[in-house]
């Protein structure tokens, strides 16, 4: 697995290369947002780790441009910023989980294994997304839970799946706007939340383990395992 890891701290950037090293990745280490744009974009990495405090720009916007340079990856951000707010904007703007400083190196490395499995491709068929023992048929647009068909509307359907092809990862209710309902300001209401509720009442309301969770202040997850 080849990791790009941005990180301008010495200590962290010595300390992190060994322990991803000795974990089985190749470390390459940009020390600052420069480097990364000639990096990332010439290299193919498998995920890339981005210090959100960075000498020479936002980590954010790094992973903004990356992003714009077809720059696929995985990204897990890194920062000592706790807020809601950062977390939520460092996941809108193309990251696709959050770190806070000071972390445990196991924690890191789950959460690095968490992100490649979950880029894994998810379906069988092009046609078709499994999550557990949630199916959707794309084609058909038909969606069961241990083989039991759900009575979707067409636009739950589509939070359905706009969840599935993100399950593990959290989706912001003004992502669930912008992609699902076409929204890009986020206005005063509360018409994700409805649909929430009523999609978990078909989805999860059946006595079986619960696959969609919130994330108070921060979005929903549908839960990969
Ligand atoms: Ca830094």
């Amino acid at each position: 697995m080849r990791l790009l890891l941005v990180e301008d701290e010495n200590d962290i950037q010595g300390f992190l290369k060994q322990a991803l090293t000795e974990a089985g990745y190749q470390v390459d280490v940009a020390p600052d947002g420069k480097s990364a744009e000639a990096l990332a974009p010439a290299h193919s990495y498998d995920i890339l780790i981005v210090d959100l405090g960075l000498p020479d720009q936002d980590g954010i916007s790094l992973i903004l441009r990356l992003r714009q340079m077809g720059v696929q990856a995985p990204v897990l951000i890194l920062s000592a910023r706790r807020s809601v707010d950062d977390r939520v904007r460092g996941l809108e703007q193309g990251g696709d989980d959050y770190l806070t400083k000071p972390f445990a190196m196991a924690e890191l490395l789950a959460r690095l294994r968490n992100l490649l499995r979950r880029n894994a491709p998810v379906s069988t068929e092009a046609t078709r997304l499994r999550v557990m023992d949630l199916e959707l048929d794309l084609l058909r647009r038909e969606a069961t839970r241990s083989g039991q068909a759900l009575q979707l509307t067409p636009q739950e359907f589509v939070l359905l799946e706009y969840l599935c092809r993100n399950a593990g990862r959290v989706v912001t209710r003004s992502m669930i706007l912008e992609k699902v309902w076409g929204m890009r300001i986020q206005p005063d209401t509360n018409v994700v939340d409805v649909h929430i509720y009523r999609l978990r009442g078909k989805v999860d309301g059946h006595g079986q383990p619960p696959l969609i969770r919130t994330l108070r202040g921060v979005g929903y997850v549908v839960k990969d395992r």
